[in-house]
């Protein structure tokens, strides 16, 4: 077996990672084609190991008091100083709604309750599937937000307040329409990527909601 850091799981690609294998040393990886796969990895020439590379899971949430939506103001980059929901890449042993509710604690330091999928968006220029929630604050009646690390400021925006020239990415455009569409209506179907990106190719462009 290989002593390289983070080799020691030949099936990786197959099981759940631990966090251990997150950090991997690369030194004597090859790009190369692996017996019956059909695209290039990055493979270590001494163990086989391999380093396989695979789209993000991102979970958030659209959260809402009475007609208000939660806006972060992000205060790293991409898009800093640009407005977003609470969201970003789920971890380790936790579930899709532990981590929307763990981004809206540390980006919003808000404590939600999830009522349901609202959108599951594609963004294939960047490999992630974005699973985005509706949700409440915890206590309706006390709808307590404020600037996580990662936050400038933190806003309770109604619909047309909304600075949509200055949304972070497509996804939180697709989100907001989403919940704009359902309201607080039974959620349904999982919204998803609008006719114009089925895929989640396109940057964002000042073009306001309905985008
Ligand atoms: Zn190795």
């Amino acid at each position: 077996m290989c002593e390289a850091v983070g080799h020691d799981n030949p099936d990786a690609g197959l099981e759940p990672i631990g966090p251990r294998d997150q950090v991997i040393d690369m030194t004597g990886f090859t790009r190369q084609i692996p017996d019956g796969d059909n695209r290039e990895r990055d493979v270590c020439a001494a163990c086989g190991h391999i380093d396989y590379q695979n789209p993000k899971v991102v979970v958030g949430a659209v959260v809402v008091s009475g007609t208000a939506v939660l806006l972060c103001r992000r205060a790293i980059e991409p898009r800093k100083g640009y407005w977003t929901l609470p969201a970003g890449y789920m971890e380790h042993g936790e579930t899709l709604e532990e981590g929307a509710a763990r981004e809206a604690m540390e980006e919003a330091e808000a404590a939600i309750a999830i009522d349901g999928i609202l959108g599951v968006f594609n963004v294939a220029r960047i490999g992630q599937v974005q699973v985005i929630f509706r949700a409440r604050f915890a206590e309706p009646d006390r709808p307590f937000h404020a600037a996580g690390p990662e936050s400038l400021e933190t806003g309770l925006f109604e619909w047309d307040d909304i600075p949509w020239d200055e949304i972070a990415f497509p996804t939180v455009r697709w989100a907001l329409n989403a919940w704009r569409d359902r309201g607080e209506g039974a959620l349904g179907h999982p919204a998803g990527n609008p006719a114009a990106d089925p895929r989640g190719v396109h940057r964002i462009t000042p073009v306001g909601p309905a985008a």
